[in-house]
């Protein structure tokens, strides 16, 4: 039973697109930049994502920004501006291209708010901070949310507490009141479940099968599932 509901953003509400597209975007902007052929942009691009991975793995967030500042680094090419260029082409190239909602994920969120549930959204950030993940989400007919915990605002990832602490600030809810939903063991169902929520990891769209990390209090196979647990 909860009162309050807490959401993951990627693979859980939108299906992770690394996008070709978008991939691409960033690699014709690097390119050009830097004087740089396709192929060398594209893999300094992939290590400096690798040290978001390594970064995220281990708990400190590391931004669009300090991507830029990781390919400029590498090959000693900062410019007046060009930081800030990188940064935010980094950040932006996901609008073009869009995202699509997980199956049931509008229509869940849109019920729940309906129906007078406070409902957060608690995400770790790759190439899209924040800023960025709000208009997607909006794009695709998500309602507001009545609070959002994002890892570049917060300076920290989950499953650090202080990614749950915010969202139930904003929610004005106590952890006990709360169930987190998300596909992850290692951030989302570890993190919830040190900071007091209820944990439901949601298979549907991602099956995390890594049992160095615990299983939630609840599997879910669809988002239609939650409605259980929301009324006990
Ligand atoms: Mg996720």
């Amino acid at each position: 039973m909860a009162r309050v509901l807490t959401f993951d953003c990627w693979r859980t509400l939108l299906h992770e697109r690394v996008g070709a597209a978008a991939r691409r975007d960033r690699t014709v902007m690097v390119a050009w930049e830097l004087g740089l052929d396709l192929e060398p942009a594209d893999a300094l691009i992939q290590r400096a994502w690798e040290h978001h991975v390594a970064r995220w793995t281990v708990g400190v967030s590391y931004t669009s920004r300090d991507m830029a500042r990781a390919v400029l680094d590498e090959v000693d090419a900062h410019a007046p501006g060009r930081l800030e260029r990188i940064a935010a082409c980094f950040e932006e190239a996901i609008v073009e291209h869009g995202v699509t909602p997980v199956e049931g994920a509008v229509d869940l969120v849109c019920r729940l708010r309906d129906a007078g549930v406070p409902v957060a959204l608690i995400c770790d950030t790759g190439f899209s901070p924040g800023r960025v993940v709000r208009k997607l989400l909006a794009s695709v007919g998500f309602p507001a949310f009545d609070a959002y915990a994002f890892s570049d605002e917060v300076g920290v990832p989950k499953p650090h507490g202080a990614m749950f602490a915010a969202a139930l600030r904003g929610l004005g809810a106590q952890p006990a009141e709360a169930a987190h939903v998300g596909d992850l063991r290692r951030t989302d169902v570890a993190g919830a479940r040190a900071a007091g929520l209820t944990a439901l990891r949601f298979r549907g769209v991602f099956d995390d099968t890594d049992e160095n990390h615990p299983e939630a209090h609840g599997v879910l196979d669809a988002l239609a599932q939650v409605a259980e647990w929301r009324t006990g």
